[in-house]
């Protein structure tokens, strides 16, 4: 009896492989700390890179900075077609302080059919999962068109360097389509958060405490744009349609800052403030149209504080909000594996963080869809852990869409 590609991919992926990966993966701290030796991601590259060597995957490694390393595996089907893009980071957060944890923060434990420790959500298991994924596609020997890819990425919890790197790249610039592998409970995330960050200069003039009246307070004028910031939002979210998955649009101030740049002394008027501001955008809401709102309001506030002059600048380039539609081919692909894999509907829903994905969305123009296993809510959290179950059913989900999205005609 002959089996479909589709089973026949299945049939090589083990929950055994996929959670030892993913401990493996675990164990390797990978927490970014400038200045520290090793504090980086090259240990755990190296461990992906030679994974995908040893399953026969081409392989790139291009270093992003100094011990900051992508690593790019594919395998190709022999005929012209699209190339489906697995994503995902090597860098974890921080585990704070490692007492707060029930198990050790680099334990890879399994415990009650879960797996532990930092970066087992976020995103070590979805990273093993779509490595996985991809080899039992190779493994089964299944005909397909194209170009099926793995991106182990640097940097997702900072700047992002790793896929702003990868963008610029012939590789990263072939990807037709990708799968965002982060913790979003094997949710079909069809929307992600865009976000931009803004940063607010109050100039004033620095004086005596005693004589106001003979300096410009930028604190005074500061509170003035942060008390009418509110009514600013309220403006921001009405003029957008509510999205069913992310709610509406925020723009929170996170930072303030007075003095700046000399020492604060309780009668000294200092000469500027500063407030940043985090604005979390939904789809439909434009970063310009945010940025407007708030030079009206800077201009609101220099009328209201004679002699203070506020600027609004981004802190770096704006990442819209993405949305795809669900004719997309990948969404298709990936409802479809779904269902095969669960034998029941998908739920969808939106991705409340920014991610590589916003990157690769912005910079290619491409489709991305993001979908990959842990709660989520635990990333970033003492005692993160991933459930074996979802584990294995993003590895199944993975292999299934990719062999559906690479077989598909023209
Ligand atoms: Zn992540």
């Amino acid at each position: 009896m002959s089996r479909s590609p589709v089973d026949r991919v299945l049939g090589q992926i083990s929950e055994a492989e996929v959670v030892d990966l993913t401990c493996q993966l675990v164990r390797i701290p990978s927490v970014f700390r400038p200045g520290e030796p090793d504090a980086d991601e090259r240990a755990v590259a190296r461990v992906v890179e030679a994974w995908l060597r040893r399953e026969g995957f081409s392989v790139e490694v291009h270093e992003v900075a100094p011990g900051r390393p992508n690593v790019i595996g594919w395998i190709e089907g022999g005929t012209p077609g699209p190339t489906l893009c697995l994503e995902g980071h090597t860098d974890v957060v921080t585990e704070g302080d490692p007492a707060a944890w029930r198990h050790p923060p680099w334990s890879g434990l399994v415990e009650d059919g879960r797996v532990y420790g930092r970066g087992s959500a976020d995103m070590k298991g979805g990273l093993a999962a779509a490595m996985v994924a991809a080899a039992a596609v190779r493994r089964a020997g299944v005909p397909y068109a194209g170009r099926l890819m793995v991106a182990a990425l640097v940097d997702e919890e900072d700047a992002m360097s790793g896929a702003k790197h990868f963008v610029g790249t012939p590789l990263g610039r072939a990807v037709s389509a990708a799968i965002v592998c982060e913790p979003e409970q094997n949710e079909l995330c069809l929307e992600q958060k865009g976000v931009f960050w803004a940063r607010v200069t109050v100039h004033g003039r620095m004086g005596h405490g005693a004589m106001p009246y003979a300096a410009v307070n930028p604190i005074t004028a500061a509170g003035q744009f942060l008390a009418r910031l509110p009514e600013l939002e309220r403006r921001v979210q009405r003029g957008v349609r509510r999205s069913r998955f992310l709610g509406v649009p925020h723009v929170t101030p996170t930072v303030v800052r007075a003095p700046v740049g000399h020492v604060a002394q309780n009668n000294v008027i200092p000469a500027t403030a500063e407030l940043r501001l985090d604005v979390r955008l939904t789809p439909g809401v434009e970063p310009g149209s945010v940025l407007g709102a708030l030079e009206d309001l800077a201009r609101d506030t220099e009328r209201r504080c004679p002699g203070a002059r506020v600027a609004v600048e981004p802190v770096e380039a704006p990442r819209p909000a993405t949305r795809v539609e669900r004719g997309e081919a990948v969404v298709r692909a990936l409802e479809w594996a779904v269902r095969r894999v669960r034998g029941g509907r998908p739920v969808f829903g939106g991705v409340p963080g920014s991610t590589d994905g916003t990157i690769l969305h912005t910079a290619l123009g491409i489709p991305i869809v993001t979908f990959g296993p842990g709660n989520r809510l635990i990333p970033h959290q003492v005692d993160e852990h991933v459930p074996v179950a979802e584990l294995v059913e993003a590895a199944r989900c993975y292999a299934a869409a990719a062999v559906r999205f690479l077989s598909r005609r023209g």
